[in-house]
């Protein structure tokens, strides 16, 4: 199929190439240029304008955040003003419901369509093509794209009509993520100041009562404080966790564990710790509990 692909970060790079591995013709578009080698040396097409990326069929987007997309999306010369009738944009970020009924509303009008398909899996999972797809929208969009989701993902979870259903539940499994780490963190201080190896704590609770991939993956990174580089940098998972308080806002939904997540986050970013991976919230507990000075991860 003919796709144009925008946004060649952690994510974007390996969900890329992954469309060119399977064999599709991608136009290649990403704000830095310098990310676009790669992806032409797998016989991608080069964009050097977000038109260009968007002469195709359908395009997909996997920008940082609402700002980006809304820009890329709704900008002059964006893809509402330059998508082709009929045309489907796929976009893929992490960003607010608010945001996805708005480009829902802006791509209707411009009888264009649009499908939410956040993913759930960090970069090497995206390089591995073995993202989880959460997808949104009219089932004849959701069918044209699902040879593009079986090249980038290991699996598809269709949710319905409505794409701003996708964003929500993105965002809701994203809190219970930064929630788990959040117990990690606490527990591995726990132990730790007991002088108990937080290593093979990890591995007790791994192999026992919590076998889930978010507990092994964020459990070992804790363990072993590997903080960078950053699959999933501090600015992003406060980015999500603000735009799951403004949802729970809007629902009238409280949400105790989300607000004291966001003031881990804004603890990290006052700190200037912005560069590590969201999992460095767990330094925060062990910080509180004076097994490490403030800022020394
Ligand atoms: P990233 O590495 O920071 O990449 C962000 C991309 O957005 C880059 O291509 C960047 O271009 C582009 N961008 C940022 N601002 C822009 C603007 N104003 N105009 C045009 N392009 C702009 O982020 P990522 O880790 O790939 O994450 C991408 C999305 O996936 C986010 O919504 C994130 O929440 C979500 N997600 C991430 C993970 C993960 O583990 N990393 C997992 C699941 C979902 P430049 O190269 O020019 O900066």
């Amino acid at each position: 199929m003919k796709v144009g692909f925008i946004g060649l970060g952690h994510m974007g790079s390996g969900m890329a190439a992954n469309l060119l591995r399977a064999g599709h013709e991608v136009t290649v578009f990403n704000r830095s240029a310098d990310k676009l080698r790669p992806l032409l040396d797998l016989g991608g097409r080069e964009a050097t304008r977000v038109a260009d990326a968007c002469a195709a069929e359908v395009v997909i987007t996997m920008l940082a955040d609402d700002d980006a997309l809304r820009q890329v999306t709704l900008g002059d010369d964006g893809i509402v003003a330059e998508l082709r009738q009929g045309g489907t944009h796929v976009s893929m970020s992490t960003v607010s419901v608010e945001l996805t009924r708005n480009l829902s509303e802006a791509h209707e009008q411009a009888r264009q369509r649009l499908i939410a398909a956040p993913v759930f899996g960090r970069p090497e999972m995206a390089a591995a093509a073995k993202l989880f797809i959460v997808a949104g929208g009219a089932p004849e969009a959701l069918r044209l794209c699902q040879p593009l989701f079986d090249a980038m993902g290991q699996r598809t979870f269709p949710l319905g009509p409505e794409p701003a259903a996708a964003s929500l539940v993105k965002l809701a499994g994203n809190f219970m993520i930064a929630a788990t780490i959040e117990t990690l963190g606490e527990a591995l201080a726990l132990v730790g100041k007991a002088g108990i190896d937080p290593g093979s704590f990890v591995e007790l609770l791994t192999s026992s009562l919590f076998p889930a991939p978010a507990y092994r993956t964020y459990g070992t990174l804790i363990a072993e404080r590997k903080f960078e580089p950053a699959g999933f940098a501090v600015p992003l998972g406060h980015k999500d966790i603000r735009l799951l308080l403004a949802a729970s806002q809007s629902l009238h939904v409280p949400m105790p564990v989300a607000s004291l997540l966001n003031d881990r986050f804004q603890r990290l970013i006052a700190q200037g710790r912005e560069k590590l991976d969201w999992s460095a919230i767990s330094e925060l507990a062990a910080e509180d509990a004076g097994l490490r000075r403030t800022g020394s991860s």
